[in-house]
């Protein structure tokens, strides 16, 4: 569970190998105080203000791999509901604060993700200049 404890996933591991590889240099699990409330980014440029997650495609309801269990089927709707809002909350304030947010599906090649990260570093790159 992502909370307050939180430990490095594979997906994210991966997408920071292959960042690496590219030649970035990044942040892990960089803090941030967004209207009052301490959150953590996966992977942060703060220099290009370029903040990216990497979302577990069952919490964060990906179309292909999120579907709802029947079990407690309501449960897990309501746990999933919170997430994505607050996924949808700390994407707001991050670009209230002029940053760029790149959310990764797990189930995404970490190579085509660092990819997609290296193009939007490099828009984000130009708008400073
Ligand atoms: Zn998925």
């Amino acid at each position: 569970m992502r909370g307050n404890t939180r430990s490095d996933t594979r997906p994210e591991i991966e997408l920071r190998r292959e960042l690496h590889a590219l030649g970035l240099r990044f942040r892990k699990n960089y803090s941030i105080r967004l209207e009052g409330v301490v959150r953590h980014l996966d992977v942060a440029f703060p220099r290009q203000r370029v903040a990216v997650f990497v979302d577990g495609c069952f919490w964060h309801g990906c179309s292909v791999h999120g579907t709802t269990p029947g079990r407690n089927a309501q449960y897990w709707a309501a746990k999933m509901e919170r997430t994505l809002s607050r996924d949808r909350a700390v994407n707001a304030a991050l670009r209230q604060e002029g940053w760029t947010v790149v959310r990764i599906w797990e189930h995404v090649s970490p190579k085509t993700a660092a990819i997609e990260v290296r193009e939007v570093l490099g828009c984000a790159e130009q708008h400073t200049r």
